[in-house]
């Protein structure tokens, strides 16, 4: 690598994307600098794009889905190797001094550096990452497929072998998209029997093919009902940006079943006390997982053949991508691509 700048789309206003050239920077201690080849555009990069985090600075490059090769190592890191192709998600590291840390808690830190939001993310040529924030990339995965799966995978993944549901257990996926059309592939793979929830009847076919053994159209009856009818849920991953869509599920889960929450919404999720109760049901959130359990993502979705479903362009086409993502038309996750 020769040139002294690189390509970088930031933020400098809420709601503008812009690119620009930046000057290269040798990385500091404890950081590594990655040649960026793949970065996810999702839904969370909203924090940065439409300004949502309180303690973000302009201007800010947002993107927490990357994948690349390390160019170079900064004092210290002894871990990783120049060349070496690795993932960064949406936790950045950890400050291994707060309450959490010192509980082991990494993911839970409170002094979080998000990617693309503490720092600037991978939505450019070159990224500056935290040794901590790091997950090696297995051969068998194209950068492209590796980048969605260290964030909406590991996000549904790890919910998914955290939860309480065994082997034959029937687990539902609510919401066939960015993250839903990998939990349903995941939690196929993971031996449960799988229900798809969607709205309408287009999306059978394609969660059929991902792995779904039986689809549930919210909007052809009572969802609850049909659940009950396959014997209750014994987890219901909940992964559409809506609590609203989430609320008349909760009457679907067997006794002792967990709602575990992954889409983040605007609006709340209603439950009647005596749902909970009864049946000892809860809900729970689950947030996305260590930069070791992406690792363990991407080494899962190599052994299983599980990809995710993208559409790429080009770094230059950021806006494009972004806007296309909030409006619910990606089919399933828009990945910039840098050319490296
Ligand atoms: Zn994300
Ligand atoms: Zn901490």
């Amino acid at each position: 690598m020769t040139t002294t700048t690189y390509r970088a789309v930031q933020v400098s206003k809420p709601g503008r994307l812009e690119m620009v050239e930046r000057e290269l920077t040798a990385p500091p201690p404890g950081k590594v600098r990655i040649r960026v080849e793949a970065c996810g555009v999702c839904h969370s990069d909203a924090l940065t794009v439409e300004g949502l985090s309180p303690d973000i600075r302009y201007p800010r490059v947002p993107g927490h889905e990357v994948v690349g090769k390390i160019d170079a190592l900064g004092e210290g890191v002894s871990a990783w190797k120049l060349g070496q192709r690795v993932g960064v998600g949406f936790l950045g590291g950890y400050c291994g001094r707060c309450t959490p840390c010192r509980r082991g808690d990494f993911v839970n830190c409170q002094n979080q550096p998000v990617s693309g939001v503490a720092a600037d993310g991978g939505y450019a040529e070159v990224m500056i990452a935290d040794e901590h924030a790091l997950a090696a990339v297995p051969v068998e995965l194209a950068p492209t497929d590796a980048a969605p799966l260290v964030c909406a995978g590991v996000t549904t993944y790890n919910a998914l072998r955290n939860s309480t549901a065994r082997p034959g257990d029937l687990v539902a996926v609510q919401g066939i998209g960015g993250l839903g059309h990998l939990a349903v592939q995941f939690a196929n793979r993971m031996g449960f029997r799988v229900a798809a929830i969607a709205r309408g009847e287009k999306m059978q076919p394609l969660a059929r093919q991902l792995g779904a053994h039986h689809y549930i159209d919210s909007q052809a009856g009572d969802p609850a009902a049909a659940l009950q009818a396959l014997g209750g849920a014994s987890v219901i991953l909940a992964t559409a940006p809506s609590g609203k869509a989430m609320s008349p599920l909760i009457g679907g889960l067997r006794a002792r079943g967990r709602m575990i929450v992954v889409g983040v919404s605007a609006d709340p999720i209603e439950v009647a006390t005596a749902q909970l109760i009864s049946g000892t049901r809860a809900i729970e959130g689950s947030l996305t997982g260590s930069p070791l359990d992406s690792e363990e993502t991407l080494a899962f979705s190599a052994l299983e053949g599980i990809r995710p479903r993208i559409e790429t362009v080009p770094l230059e086409a950021a806006a494009e991508a972004y806007s296309k993502m909030m409006r619910s038309e990606a089919r399933f996750r828009m990945v910039l691509v840098t050319g490296q």
